[in-house]
């Protein structure tokens, strides 16, 4: 058994057909998670979908009423880049779900992953890019509503930057923005470090992320990695190490929200950097040990992954269960 839950269900489906996002990839790591014998069908918890109220605590209600009315224009559902339908609302409100269940889990176990969601590219009040509702923030915003949290971070190492999460949760103070640039770190805030003056939530966000790729504007996080073309593992996994050590000079979460996308890979159809799957692999390995040494709870989400072979990007993601029982285990 592991050492901690995993949130899954069969309705995690996005219903959009032959489509470049692999929506069957859920379940074939539900499938390669038992057939090698890395989980067994008590690690598998079932979210329940999220309540309007929480989807809300994030997201516009003249959007959320397009949504549950089938009232998209055209230029919206063309922005969302999947076909809209009233099962694919219900599978993202599913996936929110899930991600509040595992932010849950996490706050009280130390680890938890949501075999689903890392919706990055959804904002308050439109989708974006494969993705309709920010899970994540959700699950954010909910822990905090219910007195479990005040400071979150969300470290995201999808290929494409974390738009949606930026614009949800702005840096708290900009110094002068430079221009991104290949490689560079932006630091957008100024330190952040404990202050317990008052209940509000705070989020601190980072991104790594190919420079040369959607989405053409990328709103400042509080750090930023632009990444050049061709990265590889050993570059990346410095770039990692660096960003986070920084940003964990700067501010203490009590939650770790980490976007664990394996479209990093060098095979990704979508994606332009040149991580291997071990790389990737050493990659969770880092976040999760710097959390584990510092006593954060990490939740964890799986965002993209459009590997040529599909049972590539099924790895990578077994590989971070792999990774957290390695970790977690010890
Ligand atoms: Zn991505």
């Amino acid at each position: 058994m592991l050492p901690f839950k995993l949130v899954y269900s069969d309705d995690y489906y996005l219903p959009i057909g032959a489509h470049v996002f692999p929506a069957e990839k859920y379940r074939m790591i539900r499938g390669r998670l038992m057939h090698e014998q890395i989980a067994e069908p008590s690690d598998f918890v079932t979210p329940s979908p999220a309540a309007d109220e929480d989807i809300l605590l994030v997201h516009t209600p003249e959007y959320v009423h397009k949504l549950k009315t089938g009232m998209l224009s055209g230029y919206e559902e063309m922005q969302l880049e999947v076909p809209f339908s009233p099962e694919l609302v219900k599978a993202f409100w599913l996936s929110a779900g899930g991600s509040i269940l595992a932010s849950e889990l996490a706050l009280k176990d130390g680890v938890a992953i949501n075999i689903g969601g890392g919706f990055h590219h959804a904002f308050p009040d439109h989708g974006e890019g494969f993705c309709m509702i920010h899970d994540v923030a959700v699950g954010i915003k909910r822990m905090h509503q219910e007195g479990k949290l005040r400071r979150a971070m969300t470290l995201d190492c999808d290929v494409h930057d974390g738009n949606g999460t930026a614009a949800i949760f702005p840096p708290k103070s900009h110094s002068a923005q430079p221009l991104p640039s290949a490689g560079g770190v932006t630091r957008g805030v100024r330190a952040q470090l404990r202050d317990s003056s008052s209940g509000d939530l705070e989020v601190f966000t980072i991104s790594l992320h190919q420079a040369n790729n959607y989405p053409a504007v990328k709103p400042p996080s509080s750090i930023d990695v632009n990444l050049p073309d061709g990265t590889e593992d050993e570059q990346y996994l410095g770039w990692l190490d660096q960003a986070l050590s920084s940003a964990l000079r700067q501010f203490e979460p009590e939650l770790l929200c980490y976007i664990a996308g394996a479209d990093p890979f060098e095979e990704d159809q979508l994606g332009g950097l040149a991580l291997t799957i071990d790389g990737l692999k050493k990659r969770d390995e880092l976040v999760l040990r710097v959390a584990r040494s510092r006593n954060i709870p990490v939740m964890i989400t799986y965002a993209g992954g459009y590997a040529h072979n599909v049972e590539d990007t099924v790895t990578i993601h077994c590989n971070t269960v792999v990774a957290a029982r390695e970790v977690f285990s010890t």
